[in-house]
């Protein structure tokens, strides 16, 4: 069954990946309630700094999910072969839309990476790419928090070699897409 739905429908919160929220989309779907995580809010921090657009952030709400069902997210990610390919935040967006779904809501997880995704489809969690109306790319930035050193894309979530800590990324800046006509 296809579960890719559109962000049109009766839905219950939006779970936002950092990419939704750098693609416009927090602000234009607001009035639905979104939630996200802390490691989500900590990749945008740079991002809301410098960023002209004002987000109304006050509908926001930021919590954790419960280790149960990153667990659970981890389990999935093994089976469907993801697991190398989730970072901490992947995980942690989709834990906290399974925790929403078992209180009885249905979450819909917005992201644009493909194991996202791939894993949200194994749990049965409803999932929106970020398709259609996309103005903007992200370009993300890899770095180590700790040495400031920067990584190629793969080496998220890795430990950096130069000092120990662990690589992040954060979005660096938006650029527009240009269209064909
Ligand atoms: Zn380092």
């Amino acid at each position: 069954m296809n579960r890719k739905a559109s962000f049109q429908r009766k839905s219950g919160p939006l779970v936002l990946d950092a990419s939704a929220f750098i693609m416009g989309l927090y602000s234009a779907s607001s009035n639905k309630g979104a939630v996200t995580t802390p490691e989500v809010m900590s990749e945008l921090k740079n991002w809301l700094r410098s960023s002209s657009s004002i987000l109304s952030l006050e509908r926001l709400r930021v919590s954790s999910p419960a280790k149960k069902f990153l667990d659970e997210v981890r389990q999935a990610s093994k089976e469907t072969g993801d697991f190398l390919k989730l970072s901490k935040t992947d995980s942690s967006i989709l834990a906290l839309a399974l925790q929403l779904k078992s209180q009885g809501l249905k979450p819909l997880l917005v992201s644009e990476d493909y194991a996202v995704q791939n894993v949200a489809h194994h749990l049965g969690l409803e999932y929106a790419p970020l398709a259609e109306g996309i103005k903007s790319q992200i370009q993300w930035l890899t770095y180590c928090p700790a040495c400031k050193k920067r990584f190629k894309a793969d080496f998220l979530g890795k430990t950096c070699p130069i000092c120990g800590a662990e690589v992040k990324r954060k979005a660096a800046k938006k650029f527009p897409i240009k269209r064909k006509n």
